[in-house]
């Protein structure tokens, strides 16, 4: 028996347990190599079948983690077992998965380039790019809510109801998934915005596609099969916000 199973045994992890916290692992240390958190930041989870969640520890390198390393707490936040305890920003995952029964992983980083547009006050839902309007539509701004503090999931609670991303004002991202690599995907797609965002509005003035064009690239959903929820069609932090 290899010491991966030795451990997988002695721990008494289900097989879905188990590959969950490696891929949390593995999700981990690609946010901390792309540079989409430093030192501690950052917290990723995942929702097992049977509706609990195993999340990243407080205050660990999330870059460095190995599976035992890793928090099981319900959907009320409370510890399932005697393991570590879970992240100070578990409230932005447990509001996430409540408001969301679809949702099965949350990825929460501070990527710098959507977080520096937030202090600009540049808005990422301006329609530029057509595979984010197609795709995820734009990604809304959350107010500024105290990190450690209620405050925070309270901010983002409208938003994810409709929204797959989320910026976070002064602080970081949500992105929601399907699975941990969906979830990684929509952060992936987020900052690669924020940094065309940045560029363009360093160089010029940024213009929004016209809305005829807009309308062409969402009317492109239905023959490619797109079915994500969508922030230009349902208006998510723009007064709308159905699912
Ligand atoms: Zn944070």
């Amino acid at each position: 028996m290899s010491s991966v199973e030795e451990l997988i045994q002695s721990r008494g992890w289900s097989d879905e347990e188990a590959r969950l916290r490696s891929a949390i692992c593995e999700i981990g240390r690609l946010c901390y190599q792309r540079n989409y958190i430093v030192g501690a930041d950052g917290n990723i989870s995942a929702r097992l079948a049977d509706g609990t969640l195993i999340i990243t520890p407080a205050g660990a390198m999330k870059g460095f983690l190995a599976p035992e390393q890793l928090a099981h707490v319900d959907l009320q936040g409370r510890p399932v077992d005697l393991g570590p305890k879970a992240s100070t920003e578990v409230g932005i995952h447990l509001v996430s998965y409540r408001e969301r029964p679809d949702v099965r992983a949350v990825l929460h980083c501070h990527p710098p380039h959507a977080v520096a547009l937030t202090l600009a006050g540049i808005d990422m839902q301006i329609p530029v790019i057509p595979e984010i309007i197609v795709t995820i539509g734009g990604i809304p701004t959350a107010p500024f809510g105290t990190p450690g503090t209620d405050e925070l999931a309270a901010s983002i609670r409208d938003i994810v109801r409709c929204s797959d991303t989320v910026v976070m004002q002064n602080h970081g991202s949500v992105t929601l998934g399907a699975n941990l690599l969906d979830a990684y995907k929509k952060l992936d797609m987020l900052e690669h915005t924020a940094k065309i965002l940045w560029i363009a509005n360093c160089i010029g003035t940024v213009k929004p596609l016209p809305a005829d064009a807009v309308q062409k690239l969402l009317g492109t959903r239905t023959e490619l099969g797109i079915r994500t929820l969508n922030t230009l069609e349902n208006q998510c932090g723009r007064g709308g916000g159905s699912r």
